[in-house]
């Protein structure tokens, strides 16, 4: 039961540097833009990066978080409560609707979750585009779908699982990998 260190606290932060510049320029800036963070690691990620574009801007983006676990097409079982939000925004005003929506998640796997998450925002309004950002592109697609920007490559085999830790939920910053 190997454990490699693939990204430490500087080599994520460095990452997500690259990914704010990568934003900034792909969309000419950020007139537009709203970041939305899968929960829950997604978040803390779309968070942070919305901190590095204000400090490189000048001017805040609005950000937000995205529960898509009722959407999982290959989950059974319970669909959301009636009235239960999936979309919060920060400032709470702002709308997906004729936006550009950048996702962010931390692990990018079949594309089920990213199929998900843009069914919820189509739900919440019609973005003008949905971009996608994750932290580690781990492979094995089983849907259509490709990410803008991207942490990390990490060739991955079935049986091998990417851990990501954040210091907001797990006290420090590190991508490993554990061979099951
Ligand atoms: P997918 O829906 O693309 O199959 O899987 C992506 C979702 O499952 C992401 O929300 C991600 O958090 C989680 N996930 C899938 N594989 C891994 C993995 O190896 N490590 C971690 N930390 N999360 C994963
Ligand atoms: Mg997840």
């Amino acid at each position: 039961n190997e454990v490699h260190v693939l990204m430490d606290e500087l080599a994520i932060r460095r990452a997500l540097t690259r990914i704010a510049h990568e934003i900034l320029e792909k969309n000419k800036g950020i007139n537009g833009c709203v970041l939305v963070g899968i929960r829950t690691r997604g978040v803390f990620l779309a968070k942070r990066l919305a901190a590095k574009i204000e400090e490189i801007e000048g001017t805040p983006i609005p950000w937000g978080e995205l529960d898509v676990t009722p959407y999982r097409d290959d989950r059974s079982g319970s669909a959301s409560a009636d009235g239960s939000k999936q979309l919060t925004m920060n400032p709470s005003d702002v709308s997906v609707h004729d936006k550009k929506v950048i996702l962010f998640d931390d692990v990018l796997y079949t594309g089920r979750t990213i199929r998900a998450a843009m069914d919820a925002l189509m739900d919440c309004g019609r973005p003008q585009m949905i971009q996608l950002a994750v932290l580690a592109d781990r492979g094995h697609r089983e849907l259509p779908i490709r990410p803008d920007y991207i942490g990390k490559n990490i060739p991955t085999s079935k049986t091998e699982e990417i851990v990501v830790a954040l210091k907001e939920t797990d006290g420090k910053d590190e991508v490993t990998i554990i061979q099951n």
